[in-house]
């Protein structure tokens, strides 16, 4: 039985899951190991929906207390600078998925030239708006939103949090992993015997939680648990980032994903600090040209502050392995494009804290099995929906952008991209060609393929009259958006409120 658990690392990914555990299951004594000579890997400030709903609906922690010292700012969703469009907008509601009283098909067939918003949301992005109001005028905060949050307010946030829960957190550097066979889940498997730390002790535990970043140091190194790379649909193993304090810049309510000749940049928004990172692939561009594209574009960022990120794209073959479950970079990540990985670690952590208290702490094999085959599956259907991110961007002819139209693989994705060709926006198969686990969506796809102009067969023109009625439409979108509220007034309303500084 799993009476006490031992986390390697204090990033955001041993926090999320140390904290999951010791909420779900109080008895389980839950410690973290983190090394402040390695430090954390201070990036993935991006979130999607899915990160609020396992703080405030999973972990049920006081909205109040979270805003007070992680600060975040929202996002309503993606400003994509992409394809042959200015731009376009995906957001967490069901835009493209909906059918509108009087059109006779899918938001999807009416996205013409002259449409630059698909729905009330995308209608307030486009107004920089954050929130519809209350009654009071006060923000809604039910408005499908995820947060902009900075890694290091993220992080003392969550080790504050863990603290509270009765976690032990101690700063150690562990020089070596012992490993022999294990019953822990009813099957013998190798597992990890105890963790030596660099002043000789030893660390025992029933069960051991990697979250020590790319190093892996469990699963990875001490396991040696195959890794699976993405290299076939993704291209793109770095990132320069550097960023600004903010000034009089509007705070936007969403990411943007700027294509750029050998990648993408983001713009995160924080409240006090504009964040930029170039992803590019080092195949195509070396550091100091992507450096230099990054400055160019992005003048106001002081030249000696910028950092180099490697990473590669993929995830382990297993993510439970005997007496050893991995969270976070150290068991997969695909690539910042979508910010995705902390949905993915919020995903990990439910399941093991639930699989810990359903099981009273004795997991079986099936469940292991299960376990691993869902949360691979999370890993993949990332990879396969930016596959279509990329094979389709029209927007520059460099040639990284040309080896991206011409030898992406689609992946799981190809049976869909199939499906559109033929049929266009039509959402006969939502549901059945993606199936309701896969965290974008029929909207994500949707979004993404009529967002870039993705061609299809019978491409029919809507009756003039619908598209007329269209347009009426979404001029109420922009309408019904100007009473919203910016980010910069709904800051305001919380400090009025006490809830931030
Ligand atoms: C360029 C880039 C951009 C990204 N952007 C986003 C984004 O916008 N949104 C998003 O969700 N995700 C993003 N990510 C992913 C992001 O890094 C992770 O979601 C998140 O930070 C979790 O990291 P982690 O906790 O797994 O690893 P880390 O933050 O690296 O933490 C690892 C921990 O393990 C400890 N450790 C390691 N080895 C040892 C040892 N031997 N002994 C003791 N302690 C040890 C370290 O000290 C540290 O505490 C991005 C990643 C990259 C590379």
């Amino acid at each position: 039985m799993i009476k006490n658990v031992v986390v390697l690392g204090g990033g955001s990914a041993g926090f999320m899951a140390a904290i999951s555990l010791k909420t779900k299951a109080p008895n389980l004594t839950v410690r973290v190991l983190r090394s402040p000579d390695i430090g954390v890997i201070g990036v993935g400030e991006d979130t999607t929906i899915a990160f609020p709903r396992f703080l405030f609906e999973y972990l049920k922690v006081a909205k109040r207390d979270f805003y007070a010292m992680a600060e975040p700012t929202w996002k309503l969703g993606i400003r994509f600078q992409w394809g042959p469009r200015r731009d376009f907008y995906y957001t967490f509601a069901k835009e493209y998925e909906t059918e509108w009283p009087g059109l006779s098909r899918p938001t999807g067939f009416y996205h013409d030239h002259e449409t630059q918003w698909v729905g009330p949301y995308s209608a307030m992005m486009a107004q920089d708006k954050a929130f519809a109001r209350n009654r009071d005028g006060s923000p809604n905060l039910n408005t499908p939103h995820a947060f902009h949050l900075e890694n290091l307010k993220l992080i003392a946030w969550l080790d504050s949090h863990a603290k509270k829960l009765g976690i032990e957190i101690e700063d150690a550097n562990v020089t070596g992993v012992e490993t022999g066979p294990v019953t822990t889940t009813g099957r013998e498997e190798r597992g990890v015997h105890a963790l030596v730390l660099a002043d000789g002790r030893r660390v025992q535990a029933d069960l051991f939680v990697d979250a020590s970043g790319f190093r892996s140091e469990l699963l990875g190194r001490a396991l040696e648990v195959p890794y699976v790379s993405f290299e076939r649909s993704l291209f793109t193993d770095r990132a320069v980032i550097g960023g600004w304090e903010r000034t009089d810049e509007v705070i936007k309510p969403y990411t943007i994903a700027e294509t750029m000749d050998s990648g993408w940049a983001w713009q995160i928004e924080h409240a006090h600090f504009i964040n930029r990172g170039y992803v590019y692939s080092s195949a195509h561009c070396d550091d100091e040209t992507a450096r230099a594209e990054l400055l160019r574009k992005n003048p106001k960022i002081p030249a000696d502050r910028t950092r180099v990120v490697k990473y590669r794209s993929g995830r382990r073959a297993r993510n439970w392995v005997g007496n050893v479950v991995g969270v976070g970079n150290a068991v997969g990540f695909v690539e910042p494009l979508e910010a995705t990985a902390l949905a993915v670690i919020a995903l990990e952590c439910v399941m093991l804290a639930d699989s810990m208290v359903e099981t009273g702490g004795n997991p079986g094999p099936l469940l292991v099995d299960v376990y691993n085959e869902h949360n691979t599956r999370a890993w993949d259907d990332i990879r396969d929906f930016l596959a279509v991110h990329y094979a389709f961007n029209t927007r520059l002819d460099t040639p990284y952008w040309r080896d991206c139209r011409d030898k992406t693989d689609l992946a799981g994705a190809a049976r869909i991209v199939d499906w559109f060709k033929e049929n266009g926006p039509s959402t006969l198969v939502k549901g059945i060609l993606i199936p309701e686990s896969n965290s974008f969506g029929f909207e994500g796809y949707l979004a993404m393929l009529v967002g870039q102009r993705v061609q299809y067969n019978r491409e029919r023109k809507p009756p003039a009259k619908e598209m007329q009625l269209w347009h009426e439409r979404t001029a109420a979108f922009a309408a019904e958006a100007k009473g919203a509220m910016n980010v910069f007034d709904g800051l305001r309303a919380l400090r009025m409120a006490g809830w931030i500084k």
